[in-house]
């Protein structure tokens, strides 16, 4: 069975960046590989990007690939995990149905996984960081969209095809902004760090206060969320409006969370959550107003640990996960199969 010598190798494929780590299983990470997305090159390149960031990463842990157990990727998009097929992506133009899984495996000669990336930053933080020894916990990240994981009862709610959990794409708003994904009003579309930006731009240009448009410089296209948090830290009354509207969403979305779930933890990540109080409180107290009572009781709220590496420490996690399971498996089947 498996035992503390056995590493695997996770990569965290984004829209821009490429993390991959040889990782041990108390979440050790014995190399880093950092490298940029050629997101422009399409599937091709990115894959080509991929296979010399975990041949460094090897490396950096001065390893061979055949000491790896497994190798977890963690994919931003619509993912089919039984599959291993990346379906589509909104950070990755022109990837369709891609078979990401089995051409990594193919060209690494090792046994791979693909997850969701915010089923395996849900991981991460699970089995290293914020939530371990939560038995039922919610992962949210909020940055540029919305993303996350579901743990029921200690796993992963992968759905029948391992496209659960996104919960960025829950509808909060039924006539809403349009969303990406096809849908309008979506929690990502409302709450993001995205969406704060673009409601700032549209006040500026329907004659608002001057103050977070001064912060970018004068040109509207600079404005960010980061230039609308400087301008609530400068007491801007507009910034402080946007940032109340998006707690506003950002509450409902975890009410609905909270009603469905009945988490007794939802860690909050992403860019947008160093907003911190300013952020988050508000959004708790809709999120309390709109929750059963009973159940926003029992939920603790708790900021992310790991930062930028609960993705590539979740793939990996992940994939050593279901290498256990595969093995368990066959050890039952081993003696009726002959
Ligand atoms: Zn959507």
């Amino acid at each position: 069975m498996l035992n503390r010598d056995l590493l695997s190798l996770g990569i965290d494929l984004g829209g821009t960046k490429i993390l991959t780590s040889v990782v041990d299983p108390e979440g050790k990470m014995l190399s880093r590989d950092h490298s940029v997305t050629p997101a422009a090159e399409g599937p091709e390149g990115v894959i080509r990007a991929i296979l010399a960031s975990a041949g460094r990463a090897l490396e950096g842990a001065s390893l061979a690939t055949d000491r790896v157990s497994a190798v977890g990727v963690g994919a931003p998009g619509l993912t089919d995990t039984e599959a291993g097929v990346l379906f589509t992506s909104p950070n990755l133009p022109g990837w369709k149905d891609v078979p990401l899984r089995d051409l990594i495996q193919e060209k690494l000669k090792k046994k791979a996984f693909l997850i969701n990336d915010g089923n395996a930053a849900a991981l991460g933080e699970y089995y290293f960081g914020a939530a371990k020894g939560a038995r039922h916990f919610i992962y949210v990240t909020i940055s540029t969209g919305i993303g996350g994981g579901i743990v029921i009862d200690g796993k992963i709610l992968k759905g029948s095809r391992g496209m659960a959990g996104e919960i960025g794409h829950m509808t909060i708003d039924d006539e809403g902004p349009p969303c990406h994904c096809g849908n309008r009003g979506c929690w990502e579309a409302l709450a993001s760090g995205t969406a704060l930006a673009k409601a700032a731009r549209k006040q500026i240009e329907e004659g608002a206060d001057k103050t977070i448009l001064t912060l970018a410089g004068g040109k509207i296209e600079l404005v960010t969320a980061q230039t609308v948090q400087w301008a609530a830290e400068k007491d801007d009354p507009l910034a402080h409006q946007l940032i109340h509207k998006t707690a506003y969403y950002f509450g409902v979305g975890l009410a609905n969370l909270v009603n469905l779930f009945n988490p007794e933890m939802i860690v909050i990540g992403g860019g947008l959550s160093n907003m911190g109080d300013r952020l988050l409180q508000p959004a708790y107290r809709v999120a309390e107003e709109r929750a059963f009572n009973r159940a926003y009781r029992t939920v603790r709220f708790v900021r992310a640990a790991l930062g930028r590496n609960s993705g590539v420490l979740g793939a990996a996690a992940f994939a050593l996960d279901e290498m256990k399971r595969a093995l368990a498996e066959s050890e039952t089947e081993a003696p009726g199969d002959g």
